[in-house]
């Protein structure tokens, strides 16, 4: 069988038989790897240690019919401070259930793993409200995945805005011959807070995003939840968890 070598970010990992466990990657070049690492279980092990979740690795496997063999680990980062605290690992939890979501086996997705490398990378240097870059990623990842939030046009006639409604359902802001009857204007802050969300790049500024304008953040977390659930048709099981000012 052949053997590869690739780098992967540990998305979660499930026991198998008594020493065992399955571990799903997102790697750069291969899209979502499954893999079983056999006897990482058993004390001592030289490499379950490595393959925890958030960790990122470089690896070496056979191909399986089903499933890789995972032969040899290295870390290239732990993200070990993103474990160690509660909202952290909680923020983290919900970048990787949505990556192993929507990541497909086989698949090349170069902008996926950077977004989450970004991502994880962000939270293991330890902001104190991590909710916010939740918010940042999920918005970005849907937008990776063909769901961007219109923010500066229409999203259904493309006219340029900004236009003062905003809809799920349609994908972003609606001016005001799209929107529906009765629709309510929102605080142009809230689209504001939606578009640097979404925009990619910087996450730096994102804390002071929220810090200054908390209601208009706590608008647009609503609406990038609904958004998200929406578009990508599935319950963000973990977004609960994550602590909230
Ligand atoms: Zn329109």
């Amino acid at each position: 069988m052949a053997s590869y070598r690739d780098q992967g970010i540990v998305l979660r990992t499930y026991k198998l038989a008594e020493t065992d466990r399955i571990v799903h990657l997102l790697s750069p070049s291969r899209g979502k790897i499954r893999a079983v690492a056999k006897g990482v279980r058993r004390p001592g092990s030289r490499f379950g240690g490595r393959l925890e979740a958030y960790s990122h690795v470089d690896l070496q496997l056979y191909e399986g019919r089903n499933l890789d063999m995972i032969t040899q680990v290295e870390l290239v980062a732990s993200h070990a401070a993103v474990r160690e605290d509660y909202a952290r690992s909680a923020a983290a939890s919900v970048m990787v259930e949505t990556v192993d979501a929507v990541a497909q086996e086989g698949e090349r997705d170069n902008a996926l793993f950077l977004l989450l490398r970004a991502g994880l990378q962000t939270l293991a240097a330890g902001p104190e409200e991590p909710a916010v870059f939740v918010d940042a990623f999920l918005l970005r990842l849907a937008s990776i995945v063909g769901f961007h939030a219109f923010t500066d046009a229409c999203a259904v006639c493309r006219r340029s805005g900004p236009h003062a409604f905003l809809s799920v359902k349609a994908g972003g802001t609606l001016c005001g011959d799209c929107a529906p009857p009765g629709t309510r204007a929102v605080d142009p802050r809230v689209i504001e807070v939606v578009a640097t969300l979404a925009a990619g790049g910087e996450w730096a500024v994102l804390p002071s995003l929220a810090r200054e304008s908390p209601d208009a953040h706590r608008t647009a977390a609503s609406y990038t939840r609904a958004f998200v659930e929406h578009h990508l048709d599935r319950r963000l099981r973990s977004y609960d968890a994550v602590p909230r000012p």
